[in-house]
């Protein structure tokens, strides 16, 4: 039988506030354990969470850019177990109220737009880490860290839309971009500020009631998620064709031995107990404070995508490329102001980015020490061929390794570039003597052998002549011998 997979997916995204969401504790990575704790964050008796307004604005821009609808007044819930990381034994998270309900994501699925449903966001505390044996390689004890307890998370939740493990990747990827871009999160998810579970259920193709659906915790790239889910969805369509059914449950990928593993079946699930956080007010969010949030988003990532398109006439794809960072988009237009566009992307894209790749440097590396004035400056030469395009690949490294304007490189590499009639005039003289076959196939009519003599004088030149200038000298020359 066909089979059809049937994914969610629910993210957390950690927010890239100064402090956690109800304490002063500051929000870092990598500190020494435990140094960024207090009775609130420890769970200590008799202490009060207090809600950072910071955290709520971050929160409302995602709303907004999703197009959420918002409740003004949404409710902090307990969810109670019992793990040793969690020190109150419930986490503050919102259950039946959530600040956002609906919204969708638009996402370019292999070159086809769609739009994912989502159906919450909302807010919660993260908890701490637990280091257990098999990791920390001291048999003799586990450990807990708190520096992560109580930091501020948004659980985005989506409809159960997402049919391949392609769709939830570049979910996962425009998710990402989009929460850089408002600049509420780093979404790096191998430091887990970003973290994703997905469900996924197999129906016969074409059904419209969804199948039983396992849960895949705790995968921690976006590779990972896309492995994770193929697995998945593989194991479930091998039991499903050999007459088994599939047993509601919550699954582990390790991605390091690309295996699955069931951590515990339905039988085992928690009872969260849920009530309302006594020790919290309602949520209210005023229409002044939408507004504010309102004013302050940037242009969406999908917008600013679809703008490269229209305005520069580039295609889907460069746009898609450009458009992946708000530091590269901006950059792109910083130094395509005042040159061809499309001309400019094809530099940034394949020369630009494979310096940036070869060096294992990030776009802000790249910026920093190319600066756009810089590159726009040396593009406009290679525009106006002043620089011949093989010299000009070679000089992108030049630029990247190295201090100084386009003039200052070429002296200190002792390049002089064969710019000027004089300097050329000698070399397309040779080129003609010892070419009389193609030149009297072009003085015949043959144009096209204009490409192979210009093509001599490139080579003669080391690569250093500007190609217009070497095809306006051959064709003065030939006109005067003839
Ligand atoms: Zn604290």
């Amino acid at each position: 039988m066909a089979w059809e997979a049937v994914i969610g997916l629910e993210c957390h995204i950690q927010l890239r506030t100064r402090t956690k969401m109800f304490c002063e504790c500051e929000v870092v990575f990598g500190d020494e354990a435990n140094s960024h704790v207090c009775p609130t964050c420890l769970g200590l008796p008799g202490a009060l969470p207090r809600l950072n307004a910071g955290a709520i604005r971050m929160a409302l821009r995602l709303g907004l850019a999703l197009g959420c609808d918002i409740r003004h007044e949404s409710q902090f819930a307990r969810k109670n177990y019992f793990y040793p990381d969690m020190p109150k034994n419930y986490q503050i998270t919102q259950y039946d109220r959530p600040l956002f309900e609906h919204g969708t994501l638009p996402v370019v699925v292999e070159g086809e737009a769609r739009e994912f449903a989502l159906t919450r966001i909302h807010c919660e505390e993260d908890a701490g880490k637990s280091f257990h044996p098999e990791r920390t390689g001291d048999r003799s004890r586990s450990r807990v860290e708190f520096n992560r307890a109580g930091t501020p998370l948004l659980e985005l939740v989506t409809e159960p839309v997402l049919r391949s493990p392609a769709d939830c990747a570049a979910f996962l990827v425009t998710l990402r971009r989009l929460v850089r871009a408002l600049g509420i999160s780093d979404a790096d998810m191998e430091k887990g500020q970003l973290r994703c579970d997905a469900n996924v259920s197999l129906r016969p193709e074409g059904a419209s009631l969804l199948g039983v659906k396992t849960e895949l915790k705790n995968l921690n790239s976006i590779k990972g998620v896309e492995r994770g889910v193929a697995a998945e969805i593989e194991r479930q369509r091998r039991a499903l064709d050999s007459g088994e059914r599939i047993v509601q449950a919550t699954l582990l990928y390790d991605a390091d031995h690309d295996k699955l593993a069931i951590m515990r079946t339905k039988e085992q699930a928690h009872d969260y107990r849920y009530f309302p956080d006594p020790d919290l007010p309602l949520l209210v969010v005023s229409e002044a404070e939408l507004e504010q949030a309102r004013a302050s988003l940037p242009e969406l990532p999908w917008r600013r995508v679809q703008r490269f398109v229209a305005q520069y006439g580039l295609p889907p794809y460069d746009a898609a490329v450009l458009g992946d960072s708000r530091e590269l988009a901006d950059y792109y237009e910083e130094c395509a102001a005042g040159l061809d566009p499309k001309f400019v992307a094809n530099w940034l894209m394949t020369e630009a980015l494979r310096a940036v790749n070869e060096r294992a440097w990030d776009v802000a590396r790249w910026t920093a020490q190319v600066p756009a004035a810089r590159m726009a400056d040396f593009l406009g030469r290679v525009a106006r061929k002043e620089l011949p395009g093989p010299l000009a690949k070679q000089f992108i490294g030049w630029l990247a390794d190295e201090a100084g304007g386009v003039d200052e490189l070429l002296a200190r590499h002792g390049v002089s570039v064969k710019g000027t009639a004089e300097d050329l005039r000698p070399i397309v003289k040779a080129v003609l003597d010892e070419n009389p076959g193609p030149v009297a196939q072009y003085l015949a009519g043959k144009t096209v052998t204009m490409g192979f003599l210009v093509g001599q004088v490139m080579k003669k030149s080391g690569g250093q002549a500007v190609p217009t200038l070497a095809q306006q000298l051959l064709i003065e020359e030939m006109a005067a011998r003839s």
